[in-house]
């Protein structure tokens, strides 16, 4: 099972691909959660990539596609994966079909999340992550009474990228690279589309469903 889950910021891919990552046993590529712990950990890449993180632009291709590789070439993506946030331009879709020719694994589905853009700016402004288990909040959806994590109680910070400004201009970066990256693989009939505006639960439940028929899972 190897898949790409795909759509604009704030469309709840991430949280939807540790979903299905859980329930499916492949594990959850995130370049985007790689690229926030290089940051953490202060790595030579994270430096290099937090300007354009912070700004809401793409990382260059050489440093994401790097990191990329080498995580999709591990032993645990034997039996699928599910990619999130990568490929995010032309040249990405096209960078990535190389690395799965040479590990021989083509993408089976690639699931589009489909939101209005005046829900998406809610959301993410009113994201909450937790600093130590990863998992995302909403103060709009869920009662945070404290700034605690309600499952580990970590701390719960706002991205980085969360403020309007940087919002706004990641809504632009997905209008100008991001959406035309999804084409071939319409072209190539991989694609279905998801309504992503229902509850977590019910939308993971209509995708729990696609992909069993799909994939057959006992
Ligand atoms: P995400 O967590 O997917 O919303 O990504 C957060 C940020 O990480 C993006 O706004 C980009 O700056 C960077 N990023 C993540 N994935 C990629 C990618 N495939 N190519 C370039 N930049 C990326």
């Amino acid at each position: 099972m190897n898949l790409i889950i795909f759509g604009p910021p704030g469309s709840g891919k991430g949280t939807q691909a540790k979903k299905i990552s859980k329930y499916f046993y492949i594990p959850h590529i995130s370049t985007g959660d790689m690229l926030r712990e290089a940051i953490k950990e202060k790595t030579c890449l994270g430096k290099k990539a937090q300007k354009f993180m912070s700004n809401g632009d793409l990382v260059p291709d050489e440093l994401v596609v790097k990191i990329l590789k080498e995580r999709i070439k591990k032993e645990d993506c034997k039996t699928g994966f599910i990619l999130d946030g990568f490929p995010r331009n032309l040249e990405q879709v096209e960078l990535l079909s190389n690395i799965l020719k040479e590990i021989e694994k083509p993408i089976d589905l690639v699931i589009n999340m489909i939101v209005p853009e005046k829900e998406l700016t809610k959301r993410l402004l009113g994201r909450r992550v937790c600093s130590s288990c990863n998992k995302n909040f909403n103060i709009y959806q869920q009662s945070l009474k404290t700034f605690k994590c309600p499952v580990c109680n970590g701390e719960l910070i706002i991205r980085d990228d969360d403020n309007m400004q940087t919002v706004r201009n990641r809504f632009k970066v997905y209008k100008e690279q991001t959406e035309l990256s999804i084409q071939p693989y319409y072209e190539k009939d991989l694609v279905i589309e998801v309504d992503g505006e229902d509850t977590v639960e019910n939308i993971f439940e209509n995708i729990k469903i696609i992909l069993e028929d799909i994939f057959d899972k006992d």
